[in-house]
């Protein structure tokens, strides 16, 4: 695939405040657009060990399990939800602002989502007739996705009992009555979903019987801390990727955090398949490539006229997520040569993408930490060369001394030229 294909649009800002409950942008913070691809590839070829974003991403996912796993984080009330969360330590807290500066937020709420109507309340008419002025009428609002952009689509209700003519603009409609005179628009219904609903698409429970479902946008509060939480089914939310909606959106920590995990969970296996539990996995045996190809399954070609050659076409890819582009992202390292790794250093462990075929550690860095120990360390090399001896296999020894095949078979093959060697010298002793 070459990389000139490789472009797609997203946001961030310079800062985040990361608090236990929400990653927003910091006061102040400056809102940017940038090509992901773009940058990944530029990073790339300016520094030689640069680590894309969905493995960084994945390193706090990991961070987040082993705090879970020890007991380092601690259970909480959501003040916005009321339900439990679980809150991370300050290290991880920080951590997550540092990429969200470089990246932005994941874009989670608009990963799988296809369409949703707003309340219904009173617009202008776009278009009057000579002569007459505008007039507020009821309509509503669906923003829809459709060949990679989110296009608007306002309907007006023209049921004759909703006529209400002195209405000033914005004013909400009545939401039964609005979705009453949505049902009996011509046309309309099942077509949008109907005012206050999303139609999104399940990507990550692999056990749901349904992959596409409406849901309501009071669900919505999640992710935008700002409004009054009894506003958000009535809210009338800007288009998705506009800058009106980049300032609104936020990140829950948790949801955040729990997509970092499926990152991480889903390297961990495709390096360490676990064998099938339960009737869950049973149902999707490759339930961690699942998890990559259902967030590809979002990001599709796109194509836009050349703006210096109008009659030329440039190829590029609409993804309606950071979320989706890293899965993208990953797709491209991992069918392209590259692999996943865990480092060799035992104290790390750190996942990695390993570019050339003899990559062990995660860093140069954890590279020659790890070459000292082992010179520090005669014993870790005799203890090979004794386990060699009882008849174990290179890889066998790999595994247990977690070290490389490629060490251990070098200290195996020097032990072995020793031998010959004391041997040789044996003979020649005994023939005196
Ligand atoms: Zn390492």
């Amino acid at each position: 695939m070459s990389d000139e294909f490789l472009s797609t649009s997203w946001w961030r800002y310079d800062r985040y405040e990361v608090d236990r409950l929400y990653i927003r942008p910091a006061p102040g913070a400056r809102l940017r657009r940038y090509d992901p691809w773009q940058e990944n590839t530029a990073a790339l070829a300016r520094w030689r060990d640069h680590e894309p974003p969905y493995i960084t991403l994945a390193r706090l996912g990991d961070e987040y399990d082993n705090g879970l796993l020890f007991g380092s984080l601690s259970k909480r009330t959501s003040a916005v939800s009321g339900v439990n969360y679980v809150g991370a330590d300050e290290k991880l807290l920080e951590a997550v602002g540092d990429w969200c500066s470089r990246y932005g937020l994941l874009g989670v709420l608009l990963t799988g989502l296809q369409a949703f109507t707003t309340a219904a309340r009173y617009r202008p008419e776009a278009a009057a007739f000579w002569g007459e002025s505008a007039r507020d009428l009821p309509t509503t609002r669906t923003f829809e996705l459709t060949a990679g952009q989110w296009r608007l689509c306002d309907t007006i209700l023209s049921a004759p009992w909703l006529g209400r003519p002195t209405a000033a603009t914005g004013e909400l409609l009545d939401q039964e009555v609005a979705r009453k005179a949505f049902s009996q628009e011509p046309g309309l219904p099942g077509a949008l979903p109907e005012p206050g609903l999303a139609l999104r698409r399940n990507y990550h429970s692999f056990g749901a019987v349904v992959s596409w479902r409406l849901q309501p946008l009071d669900n919505w509060a999640a992710f935008f801390p700002d409004l009054d939480p009894r506003e958000a089914a009535t809210f009338d939310y800007p288009a998705p990727l506009s800058e009106a909606f980049g300032r609104l959106y936020a990140e829950p920590l948790e949801v955040f955090l729990h997509h970092a995990r499926i990152f991480a969970v889903a390297l961990r296996n495709l390096k360490h398949p676990l064998p099938p539990v339960g009737a869950a996995m049973t149902a999707e045996p490759d339930a961690y490539l699942e998890t990559l190809r259902r967030l590809l399954a979002f990001v599709t070609p796109d194509l836009r006229s050349d703006p210096d050659h109008p009659e030329r076409l440039t190829a590029q890819w609409s993804s309606p997520s950071l979320l989706s582009t890293l899965a993208f992202m990953a797709y491209r390292d991992l069918t392209g040569g590259g692999r996943v790794g865990f480092c060799r250093r035992n104290a790390c462990g750190k996942v990695f993408l390993a570019r050339r075929a003899d990559q062990e550690y995660c860093s140069p860095r954890c590279k020659a930490t790890a070459k000292k120990r082992y010179q520090r360390h005669p014993e870790i090399a005799q203890e090979a060369i004794r386990l060699s001896k009882q008849g174990l296999s290179v890889a066998q020894i790999a595994d247990v001394l977690l070290l490389s095949e490629k060490r251990v078979a070098a200290w195996i093959e020097s032990d072995a030229r020793e031998d010959e060697r004391s041997t040789e010298r044996d003979h020649q002793s005994g023939g005196q």
